[in-house]
This record gives structure tokens, C-alpha cells and sequence, in this order.
């Protein structure tokens, strides 16, 4: 509005073209914004159903287990394991679009990173047969922030280590600190990130495209959704990649609580 405005206070052609661009501007941004809603409201109604469906299968599964009857159970099992992807999927779709409207809220609190960690490996490790997942480096520690949040980043960047190392079997998680941040690293042996991609792969909706992992499906917005979670508790993301050899992704956050993380909430 305030640019449409402005081109009304110019004169002549350019005042067209001024006036023309804004319309436009604001138009675009008026798309944008229905998008974005579109989004949000899709992807709320599609995650009851999911969550519903979820519930039966695991009761079917408990069952079938009960009656001796192993080989459909397991069947029911990889069709959780399916919904629990779809389930992923839509919870990314969701947080696009509450990042978009500003409406993502991360609660500060203290806890300990090292058992999240923990669990978060256990939970993951459960998701793959060829993969063992190890812990490395300090025993305890407690960071500020969203404890649901950062454990959402560690399973990002799990399941990437898992998807995009079809063929190596390690997994190595890794924590180290100083006396102002600490440091969790998630290494694989996998397939590596193409140089000429590395500077893109943090962006909205941006998929390697490469042969080698044409099968491997995927929105392009766990890194992204990871890296504002990062910023947003005034830490750090980053990785190191060589093709064919594997990546290793890195974040940091600060040990003390971060004042912005804290007028956020306030402000929510
Ligand atoms: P998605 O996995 O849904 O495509 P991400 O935002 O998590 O989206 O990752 C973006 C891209 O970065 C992926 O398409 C993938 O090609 C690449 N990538 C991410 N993590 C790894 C990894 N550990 N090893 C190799 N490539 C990776």
C-alpha cells in the first residue's frame, strides 16, 4: 500500500511504472499470502486423519501379535513405519507454514541435551536394519531452548544420515563443548553433498538433483526448517561434505539462555 503510495506521488511514465510495479508487488505478496494459508489449513486437516490412522494400525499390529499371527503384524509395522513418513511430511508442511507466518514459538528451558540425544538415537535406530548409530565425546550436558525443537533438528539430521547413506552402515553422533557453546555433530559415510549444491542445500523446498539419489524421496525442507530452529536459539549450522565419501552435518548452540529466545516467548 505504502509503495502504491509513493508511485502516486511521482509523475509522469514513471508514475505508471511505479504505480504498475507496486500493484504488482502487493498482488504477488496477496498470493503469497493465500498460498501460505492454503498450506497451513491442507496440512492441518490432512494430519488428524494420519494421527487417527496411525492409533488403529498400532492396535491391529498389538493384535495380531497377541494371536501368534507374526507375518501380518510385521506387515502392520512397515505400514506405521509408512504413516510415520507421512506423519513427517506434513509436520514439515506445517512448520513451513507457521515460519512463513511468523507463528513458529520455541519455549526457552533447561535441559539435558545429552539424554535427549539418547533418546532421539534410540527412536531413529529403530527406523533402519542396516545402520548402527553411535554416541561419542562428553557424557553430560544442559543447554537452553526448545527441547522438542532441537530434538526435531537432531531427527532431521538423522534421517538424511540414514537416507543418504544407502550403502555404508556407521552413523556417528558426536557432542563436544567449551566453556560458551556446545557442539552436536551428526557424521555418515554415505553419498556426500556435490560441491557445486553445497551452498543451496539450506534453502526452501531445494533438492540435490543427482542420479544417485533419484529414489530417495523428500521435500527439500528438513534443512531449512533445521537451520531457522538453529538461528532462532542463537546457534550455528553447518557441514563439511566430499562426495562419495559422506558428510557431516554440525550445530551449535550457546550454553547460556539466548534473550532473544526469551522475549519470543514472552511475546507469543
Ligand atoms: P530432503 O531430504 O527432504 O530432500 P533436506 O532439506 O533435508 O531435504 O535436504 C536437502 C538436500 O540436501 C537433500 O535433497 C539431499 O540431497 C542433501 N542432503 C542432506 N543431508 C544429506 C546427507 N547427510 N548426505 C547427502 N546429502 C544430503
Amino acid at each position: 500500500i505504502i509503495d502504491v503510495l509513493v508511485g502516486y506521488l511521482l509523475v509522469g511514465e514513471r508514475r505508471e511504472q511505479a504505480i504498475a510495479f507496486a500493484l504488482d508487488v502487493t498482488e504477488r505478496k496477496q498470493v503469497e499470502r493465500q498460498k501460505d494459508e492454503f498450506l497451513g489449513v491442507v496440512s492441518h486437516e490432512l494430519r488428524t486423519p494420519v494421527t487417527s490412522l496411525k492409533v488403529f494400525v498400532q492396535t491391529v499390529q498389538k493384535r495380531l501379535k497377541k494371536s501368534g499371527d507374526d507375518e501380518n503384524a510385521e506387515l502392520l509395522g512397515k505400514m506405521g513405519a509408512q504413516i510415520d513418513r507421512l506423519a513427517r511430511l506434513i509436520a514439515e508442511l506445517i512448520d513451513i507454514t507457521k515460519l512463513e507466518t511468523g507463528k513458529l514459538q520455541l519455549s526457552a528451558l533447561q535441559f539435558d541435551l545429552s539424554s535427549l540425544i539418547d533418546e532421539v538415537i534410540e527412536e531413529m535406530q529403530r527406523t533402519t536394519t542396516h545402520h548402527s548409530i553411535r554416541k561419542e565425546g562428553i557424557l553430560s550436558i544442559s543447554a537452553w531452548g526448545d527441547r522438542d525443537r532441537i530434538g526435531q533438528v537432531l531427527i532431521n539430521l538423522l534421517s538424511n544420515a540414514i537416507k543418504y547413506s544407502p550403502l555404508a552402515d556407521s552413523i556417528c553422533v558426536k557432542m563436544e563443548a567449551d566453556s560458551e557453546q556446545v557442539t552436536v555433530s551428526v557424521q555418515d559415510f554415505g553419498l556426500g553433498i556435490p560441491q557445486e549444491q553445497q551452498e543451496q542445500i539450506f534453502q526452501r523446498f531445494y533438492r540435490v538433483e543427482e542420479k544417485d539419489r533419484e529414489t530417495i524421496s523428500g521435500l527439500g525442507l528438513g534443512l531449512y526448517i533445521a537451520a531457522e530452529i538453529i538461528k532462532r536459539h542463537g546457534g550455528k549450522i553447518w557441514f563439511k561434505s566430499t562426495p562419495g565419501e559422506g558428510s557431516t552435518f554440525f550445530f551449535s548452540l550457546p550454553l547460556q539462555r539466548y534473550p532473544s529466545l526469551m522475549e519470543e516467548m514472552e511475546g507469543a
